[in-house]
């Protein structure tokens, strides 16, 4: 039987983003305003996240169809400096750390991966994770549950699966996780309920 785990969406739960950031110094450097450009995306970020469209291609395309006229290491700077650390959550991993094995599970992208694994302290609790650019599916779909219970091996009933999406939380809680839908304030409402489950897992 396998052992109790603990597996996390990113976007809205370990970080918050904000688009905008993007979208007012993307504006800066191209001829659309900031409240339309991301519109430009709409085709192109899709493919992107379900890793039918690599990172150089995305960078390519979405440079080309917003008129970009800085470099494209600029565009990626903007495009990845949109993420900020959530503390609370960041806490309440740290004072797991060891107690059980924890794990990512996020619709995202190549570009985004490696910029908030490699920029945010939170993700050093992190043993592994599945990606939507690289399992080829994205939530709310079962496909990507089923593919991270297998490359994990976690077992859904003794796993806490935490989320700031509805739809994404009936997928899970339908194959069986134990559920939390997540927003920032609720927080110490998730602290609770992690602490009831930990205690029934045997885990103080
Ligand atoms: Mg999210």
């Amino acid at each position: 039987m396998s052992q109790p785990a603990l597996l996390s969406d990113v976007g809205k739960v370990l970080i918050d983003f904000d688009f905008s950031i993007a979208a007012r110094r993307l504006a800066e450097q191209c001829d659309h305003p900031a409240e339309t450009v991301l519109t430009l995306f709409d085709d192109i970020k899709g493919p992107y996240e379900d890793g039918r469209m690599d990172d150089a291609t995305f960078v390519r395309e979405a440079m080309a169809v917003t008129g970009f006229r800085g470099t494209k290491d600029e565009f990626e700077a903007i495009w990845c400096d949109i993420f900020a650390q959530n503390e609370p959550m960041h806490a309440t991993l740290g004072a797991l750390q060891g107690k059980l094995p924890m794990y990512l599970l996020s619709n995202t992208s190549g570009l985004h991966k490696d910029y908030f694994l490699r920029t945010f302290d939170i993700f050093r609790h992190f043993r592994g994770g599945v990606y939507s650019y690289s399992a080829g599916c994205s939530k709310p779909g079962e496909a990507i549950f089923h593919h991270t219970i297998r490359q994990l091996e976690i077992d859904p009933a003794r796993t806490f699966y935490i989320d700031d999406l509805q739809p994404n939380i009936e997928t899970a809680a339908r194959l069986g996780f134990r559920t939390f839908h997540y927003s920032f304030a609720k927080h110490p409402r998730l602290q609770e309920e992690l602490d009831e489950w930990l205690a029934a897992q045997g885990i103080g």
